[in-house]
């Protein structure tokens, strides 16, 4: 995917302070995000309210994002499906010199790998216009990935999987408990099924 789908064109929006607008976008093709466990697939639509403020310094973007990740539970491996809603506000500066600006960042990555940090740090504190261009990527996905839960369940007091035969407990009784001599019995008796009687 060459072109970022979290580009934001504000050219409807005067450059006056108090000036504002208001949109309701659909993302739906953009990069997979998450972790193995639970993830936005990268055709899940990604609904977003977006409201921007031209203010004297550039334009304030106030954003709430809904979306869907999906996944497996933590215990018991169930499929998990978690809605999100998130929300962000970000500053976007006015660059004086939209040239300047791209100067300045192509000089940065060739700086040495030790000064590398400072600028994504830099980066992260400071979020500027490209033109008439915003760019949205990283706030939502910081929205959306930063409150995505590591360990997702499938309920709250998921009883997951018996460690011996990986049935999981809530499909088992209450009393299920393997003796050592039974999870040889069970494994002999599974390869004897398909021949015997
Ligand atoms: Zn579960
Ligand atoms: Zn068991």
């Amino acid at each position: 995917m060459n072109k970022n789908p979290f580009l934001f064109d504000a050219h409807d929006l005067p450059r006056r302070p108090g000036e504002m607008r208001e949109y309701e976008l659909t993302i739906d093709t953009h990069e997979a995000m998450g972790f193995e466990v639970l993830s936005i697939a990268a055709d899940e639509p990604i609904d977003i309210d977006l409201r921007i403020e031209s203010v004297s310094e550039g334009i304030l973007a106030t954003a709430t994002v809904r979306t869907q990740a999906l996944g497996e539970c933590g215990r018991c491996l169930d499929p998990v499906s978690y809605d999100i809603e998130e929300s962000f506000q970000e500053l976007y500066e006015y660059v004086e010199d939209p040239r300047q600006a791209r100067k300045k960042s192509k000089a940065g990555k060739k700086k040495p790998a030790k000064s590398e940090e400072d600028e994504d740090l830099d980066e992260d504190l400071l979020r500027q216009m490209d033109g008439e261009m915003m760019d949205l990527d990283g706030p939502i996905r910081d929205a959306i990935i930063l409150n995505l839960p590591i360990n997702p369940l499938c309920s709250h007091g998921c009883a997951g999987l018996c460690p011996d035969c990986g049935v999981k407990r809530s499909e088992l009784p209450a009393d299920h408990e393997h003796a050592p001599s039974n999870i040889r019995w069970a494994g002999l008796e599974n390869w004897e099924g398909p021949t015997g009687d």
